[in-house]
């Protein structure tokens, strides 16, 4: 915007032009002044409109850089100035109102990486600070020896600190504020008063050329007039709402036609996808997220009765496509899903980076990211440019969950992810040291993930409604949900790397004890704890001594033994000062004191592969079952179950062996540690057979009369921050059982039994998320049984899942795809005639048949329901096709069945549709088509074949 063009303000008339009267403001300066297409607005202009109203003037916006707009002012061109700050050199020239606004410059801060008190400039030296460059208060920073990185923008700095580059920003805190909420970083807080001194407020006034004295005392009157509250309304609203009006409220009002359309449509069924928090993902059994929220919010405007489906996005889109679900969420626009997609305005933005532990890797453009493993999201919207770019470093994943669990493994280099949703996954799995390295932007596309709403376009309707019913959630409301799940969370209490404040007390203690504590372990408890080769503490209780000694000015010495309970005599005694990790039981409180658990580790039961899974522990009744001597749970297990035959092992070793070898049927330990030794020990016949409904919290633990170091412990155990703590459960998870590369089903179960005990054990102290985990894990057991348990053919599990599969396989390679409905014919008389047995005896006999005659890798089998059949399959030649289904039916024919002496006899009919499916088919069109042909061969006189070929 050049200045020298007067811009128009809201009501500069001819009739008006008396009063009017030219004003100065900043033309870039969000949220105070700025231009919306060629409307100025902004806090500043919402204050100068207020004083317009109040006082009758008109003003004449012209807008600039401060040096033109202060310059032009000076000259005499302008008649007043926008917030220009009181100098008394200034009151020579100019009359100035009082202020209207005093701007505050504030630290902003990652509410997950706080950045603890900053009273002085001194506090902010350890900080990497963001700041625009060329601010006035820089040189001061500087000086101080400050770190800093300087930016062109409000708006890009606010970017750094999201992605994590700088620790904390500083600038005015309503452009701060309107920076984040503008780019849904909800993440980011205020943290307090920058450490400026005076430098730190501006005071915001109008100035008004020294002969208008006539204009000042109106544009006063004007200023005075504003109510406080509103002053505060108008504030909130550009710090909060981006400037949208918290009063004006839109309401959704269906038009008849619409009203009408709404009802004749009933249900909907709503795509939602499982893992995409905090957007969508599911806890505790429901589906919950902003998306869902905001999904709620249309429901309740429009009325409309809503169905979620929740599944992953690889299967949601092509649900989409096939019409089996009417709207998906979190939908991004794209050209090539307007073939069947009717999209929303968008209700949120989010920027997509790539996370990586690389610390020296930098973002700028796909090609940087060359000859690296990226994992990205299967269907994403920017799957065909990245694919394109990096070819087989390219690694396309279906869930969030697992891209975050391959970075933590190291199997991929970098994730491609929307910025909320891995930030969640990078604290949910404690994945340490991962970084931000930069904003993924492709070329001609606006950067940023664009959520919308995807309508099926034979709906089209149902998305102008939608989009009626987005305008009309208020502003509050969004914000609401907003910050529900996108603000600033828990926030941490404590830096990481902060000392621990004594008490005198325990200064003292310390002091008599030279600032040293012994400890002993369980020399065979990995991961959890152990001894190396050279006889060092090794193990998860090793990591959490260190990050003691590193905030404790304390050092620690492993006193070593040959066994738990000689470390427990050790204690005991006084040989060393406490234990490194240890349950709580009653018996134990009589010599130990614990502190607060800090890592909780989920009791399992261990069998024998062929052992049944058990309900609970009682089920074990006068069976022998195993666990380490002097082990916590042998005292709570006693206590609890005496049913039990309890057998006293001396480690973690012997257990296992004795399990293997059937000297035992159960055998109680924890999942880190029993996953670790079959390792060693190379052990697959050995399964978990049931949980212990109760963990190992486990504590360190320091003798009796030792009351202060139990107080110095504690607080060593309350400074471990939520990440340090979701590390450690990291530690001992990514030790993980070794994949078996036998495929026998039974193998299959064991690694999903595997898969889900570590999956319970994941999220162990949140029961929502455990009953998610449970859920999923049922969801994977039940997908294993695919068959169907009379014919063995495939089910309709697996008929809906392989159906859809094979379909689009042919799609993709252009070769033809045949659908074979296969019905008995007149099985009613058979089953009236012979009985029910005799008619499922035919049925089986006639699956026998079939699998004899499609047996090529590609023919899949399946049984429809009742006496009903699917076979589908690719074929090259359409007449190969309908030979095989037609020998095949008259193999049917001619067999007999011998029932109990009787002699039966059964026919077929098969309705076949065949064709080469191409972009706009669906599986759904080719299963329709093949019933119709069925429906012909029976009405046509049954026992034959008709076919049909799909047109395209
Ligand atoms: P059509 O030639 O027209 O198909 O005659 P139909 O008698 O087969 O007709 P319909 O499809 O109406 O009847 C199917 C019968 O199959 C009904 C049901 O009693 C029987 N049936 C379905 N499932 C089973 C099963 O698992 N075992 C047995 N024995 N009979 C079944
Ligand atoms: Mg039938
Ligand atoms: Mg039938």
């Amino acid at each position: 915007m050049a200045f020298s063009s007067p811009v128009n303000g809201q009501d500069s008339n001819e009739a008006a032009s008396k009063t009017a009267l030219t004003i100065g403001i900043l033309a870039d300066d969000k949220p105070y002044s700025f231009f919306e297409e060629r409307t100025p607005a902004g806090f500043s202009v919402d204050i100068l409109r207020e004083i317009a109203a109040n006082s009758g003037l008109t003003f004449e916006f012209r807008a600039g850089t401060w040096p033109e707009i202060y310059a032009a002012f000076m000259r005499g061109e302008l008649d007043a100035i926008d917030g220009i700050s009181y100098r008394s050199e200034r009151a020579e020239e100019i009359l100035f109102t009082d202020p209207y606004h005093i701007r505050q410059t504030f630290l902003m801060q990652d509410s997950a990486h706080p950045v603890g008190q900053v009273k002085t400039l001194g506090d902010l030296k350890s900080l990497k600070v963001g700041v625009v460059k060329n601010i006035y208060y820089r040189g001061l920073l500087e000086e101080s020896g400050v770190d800093l990185n300087t930016y062109d923008s409000i708006a890009s700095m606010v970017r750094a600190l999201a992605f994590g580059w700088v620790d904390v920003i500083i600038g005015p805190q309503l452009s701060l504020e309107y920076q984040a909420t503008h780019a849904g970083f909800r993440f980011l807080e205020i943290a307090g008063p920058a450490p400026l001194g005076k430098l730190a407020e501006e005071d915001f006034r109008i100035g008004v050329r020294k002969d208008l004295p006539d204009l000042f005392q109106k544009i006063q009157q004007g200023l005075n007039a504003i109510p406080d509250d509103q002053r505060a309304d108008l504030l909130e609203r550009w710090q909060e709402f981006g400037g949208a009006s918290l009063t004006e409220t839109k309401s959704f009002t269906p038009s008849t036609r619409q009203s009408r359309f709404l009802k004749e449509l009933g249900p909907v069924r709503v795509g939602v996808m499982r893992d995409y928090s905090p957007f969508s993902f599911r806890d505790a059994g429901k589906l919950q997220g902003l998306t869902v929220d905001v999904l709620d919010r249309l429901a309740d405007l429009t009325g409309l009765q809503v169905i979620p489906v929740g599944g992953q996005w690889s299967d949601l889109l092509p649900m989409l496509e096939d019409g089996e679900i009417d709207v998906l969420a979190n939908m991004s626009k794209n050209p090539e899903r307007l073939s069947f997609t009717r999209f929303t305005e968008p209700y949120y933005t989010i920027p997509n980076v790539a996370f990586t532990k690389d610390k020296s890797l930098q973002f700028t453009s796909l090609k940087s990211l060359k000859g690296l493993s990226v994992a990205l999201g299967s269907d994403i919207y920017y799957e065909d440019p990245v694919t394109r770019e990096l070819g087989a470093g390219a690694r396309v994943f279906t869930s969030q969950e697992a891209m975050f669990e391959a970075l933590a493994d190291d199997r991929v280099d970098v994730v491609l992810a929307a910025l909320p949703n891995g930030n969640f996954w990078v604290r949910e799995l404690g994945i340490p040291g991962v970084h931000i390295a930069g904003e993924l932007a492709l070329e001609g596309q606006p950067s940023g993930e664009d959520l919308r709403f995807g309508v099926r376009s034979t709906l089209a309707p149902l998305a102008d409604i939608l989009d009626q019913a987005l305008a009309a959630i208020s502003p509050t409301e969004m914000n609401t949900i907003e910050n529900r799940w996108l603000g600033a969370g828990s926030t941490l209490k404590l830096r990481a790397d902060e000392k621990i404040r004594f008490s005198p007390a325990e200064e003292a203690w310390l002091d008599d004890q030279n600032h040293d504590i012994s400890y002993c372990i369980d020399n065979n408890w990995l991961p959890l704890e152990g001894v190396d080769a050279s006889g060092n503490h090794t193990g998860l209780s090793a990591e959490v001594i260190r990050l003691f000694q590193q905030r404790g000015d304390i050092h620690f010495s492993h006193v070593a033994t040959t066994s738990w309970p000689e470390s427990l005599e050790a204690v005991k005694s006084g040989a060393c000062d406490m234990l490194a990790m240890a349950m709580k039981t009653p018996e134990r409180t009589n010599y130990l004191n614990f502190t607060d658990p800090y890592l909780q580790v989920p009791n399992i039961i261990l069998g024998r592969i062929e052992a049944p899974f058990i309900e609970n522990v009682g089920d074990l009744r006068d069976k022998k079952v195993a666990i380490v001597k002097d082990y916590a749970f042998s005292e709570l297990l006693e206590n609890r179950y005496p049913g039990l035959k309890l057998v006293e092992v001396t480690n973690e070793t012997e257990g296992l062996r004795m399990l293997q070898d059937g000297q035992i049927e159960g055998y109680v330990t924890t999942l880190a540690t029993a996953s670790y030794y079959m390792q060693q020990l190379g052990l697959a016949d050995v399964k978990v057979i049931g949980r212990i409904p109760a963990d190992w919290s486990l504590s360190i633990a320091t003798i009796n009369d030792e009351p202060i170091l139990l107080g110095i412990m504690q607080k060593l155990v309350n400074s471990l921050t939520p990440s340090e703590r979701h590390n450690l459960q990291s530690y001992w998870r990514n030790i993980r059982i070794e994949q078996s590369v036998d495929y026998s089903l039974v193998w299959q179960l064991l690694a999903v039994v595997a898969l889900i005990t570590a999956m319970l054990v994941y999220w162990n102290r949140k029961l929502g998320r455990l009953n998610r985990q449970l859920e999923t894990a049922n969801e994977s057991l039940a997908r294993l049984s695919v068959t169907d348990d009379l014919t063995q053919l495939g089910n309709r599990i697996y008929f809906d899942r392989e159906f859809r599969k094979s379909f689009q396989w042919c799609q993709r390679h252009g070769t033809g795809f045949a659908t074979a409905m296969v019905d008995a014919d007149l099985f009613k008389n058979i089953n009236d005639t012979h009985g029910h047995e005799a008619g499922d005896l035919c049925l089986q006999s006639l699956a026998n048949t079939m699998r004899a005659h499609f047996r090529r890798e590609t023919d899949r089998l399946a049984r429809f329901g009742g006496e009903e059949f699917v076979i589908f399959t690719s074929y090259e030649a359409r007449q190969d096709i309908i030979q095989r289904l037609d020998s095949f039916r008259k193999a049917v024919a001619e067999k007999t069945i011998v029932f109990s002496g009787s002699e039966i006899q059964l026919t077929i009919s098969i309705g076949l549709a065949t064709g080469i499916p191409g972009p706009e088919d669906s599986p759904a069109q080719f299963l329709r088509l093949a019933d119709q042909a069925l429906y012909a061969a029976k009405r046509n006189g049954r026992n034959r074949l008709e076919a049909r070929a799909a047109k395209n």
